[in-house]
């Protein structure tokens, strides 16, 4: 198969991460006579730094024009005194928006090799965890009018959140259908003791259930959510939320599986060009030291040869590999726990493992 794949390095760790999720791809391609092209993309610091503009139209006709968009992170303190209207991440949400990626599917499952890297209890981790998090990308509070202006002698800033019933209804879909396709149970997270909007997101929420009558709905508040992804996460199969809660959430919910390094993610929607990237930001605290875990990167290419080139035998060779490291003691800063056994290694050598390992089946990674 040929495909061509948009690539945004993006800013901090970014380059180093999407170096070894291409090296990678490389292997595959070459084992399973695949051609993988790339597209290079700028976005995020480094396309302000170039053209004025995070996200300038013509980059994002190349993701629009692409198989599959590629993305590391963007972002760093460089461009913290931009105006807010031409910050990194404005390039990240017109991207999701020109890609109509609606669904944002992030898993939250511990590996078994890094069970002892999780911050919580041991007898809360055996219990296991192993939950996705469907998030809504493209509305919400990021997407509403923003503004700051000055009100006597202050000043006063406001953030609109606005959902409509068709919003909430497509995303809410995808919940259903994730939920009937794994443990057939739903969480739909809100705040509807105080929010219109999630007053709104449950009354479609529980019209949907009607035509899932083999998913069990609940809900849940999201500060409770919050407690119980720390308290009890075996409890949960799949979370549907909307779009701030489920950034915070899926934040949460990677930090007990191990590290934020470790967790990729899939953007799907109305368009055929699906967007994957690692869950987590630039880094720019480790940017260039070769010290970042590329695993997260590494399995958002993985979801993209499953859910975009239906490479299903190929995205678990991706996996495996990924995993028969991890069994080798191969830990990234972020994942070593500094006991006996384990090899510390860097960015660029965590790839390497990875790349020599293609090919390698079989291996079981759940706890
Ligand atoms: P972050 O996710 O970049 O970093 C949080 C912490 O996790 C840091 O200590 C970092 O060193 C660590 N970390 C993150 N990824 C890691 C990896 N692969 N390996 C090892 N450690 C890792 O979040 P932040 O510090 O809040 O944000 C930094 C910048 O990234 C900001 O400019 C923010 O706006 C941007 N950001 C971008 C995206 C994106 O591009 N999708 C997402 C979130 C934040």
């Amino acid at each position: 198969m040929k495909k061509n794949i948009a690539v945004i390095r993006g800013d901090g760790i970014g380059p180093e991460i999407i170096e070894q999720a291409v090296s990678v791809l490389d292997a595959i391609a070459l084992k399973y006579g695949h051609e993988f092209t790339y597209t290079e993309v700028d976005m995020g610091g480094v396309a302000i730094d170039k053209y004025g503009d995070p996200l300038p139209d013509e980059m994002l006709e190349k993701c629009i024009s692409s198989d599959s968009v590629l993305l590391g992170a963007v972002g760093g303190p460089k461009w913290n005194g931009v105006p807010g209207d031409k910050r990194p991440e404005k390039g990240l949400l017109k991207l999701r928006a020109g890609l109509k990626v609606y669904s944002n599917n992030r898993p939250a499952k511990i590996w078994k090799q890094l069970a002892s890297s999780s911050p919580l209890r041991p007898d809360i981790v055996q219990k296991g965890i192993d939950f996705i998090i469907v998030r809504e990308l493209i509305g919400g509070i990021y997407f509403g009018e923003h503004k700051t202006e000055k009100k006597g002698s202050e000043l006063i800033a406001t953030d609109v959140l606005t959902y409509s019933e068709s919003e909430i209804e497509r995303i809410g879909k995808i919940g259903f259908e994730t939920a009937r396709k794994r443990g057939k149970k739903l969480c739909s997270v809100e705040k509807s003791n105080v929010l219109d909007s999630s007053r709104l997101w449950n009354k479609v929420m529980r019209s949907l259930a009607a035509s899932y009558p083999d998913v069990q709905l609940t809900e849940m508040l999201v500060d409770n959510c919050a407690m119980q992804i720390v308290k009890d996460p075996s409890q949960f199969d799949v979370i549907v939320t909307e779009n701030m809660f489920g950034d915070i959430l899926s934040d949460e919910a990677s930090m007990i599986t191990g590290s934020i390094g470790m967790i990729p993610s899939s953007s799907l929607g109305a368009g055929t060009v699906g967007l994957y990237e690692p869950i987590h930001g630039s880094a720019p605290d480790i940017a260039g030291k070769d010290v970042a875990n590329p695993i997260g990167t590494i399995l958002s290419a993985a979801m993209m040869l499953k859910f975009s080139f239906d490479m299903d035998k190929e995205a678990a060779d991706m996996e495996n590999a990924v995993s028969s490291a991890l069994d080798d003691g191969y830990r990234t800063a972020d994942i070593y726990n500094g006991n006996g056994g384990f090899t510390l290694c860097g960015c660029g050598e965590m790839g390497r493992q990875i790349v020599k390992r293609i090919g390698n089946t079989n291996r079981e990674q759940e706890i």
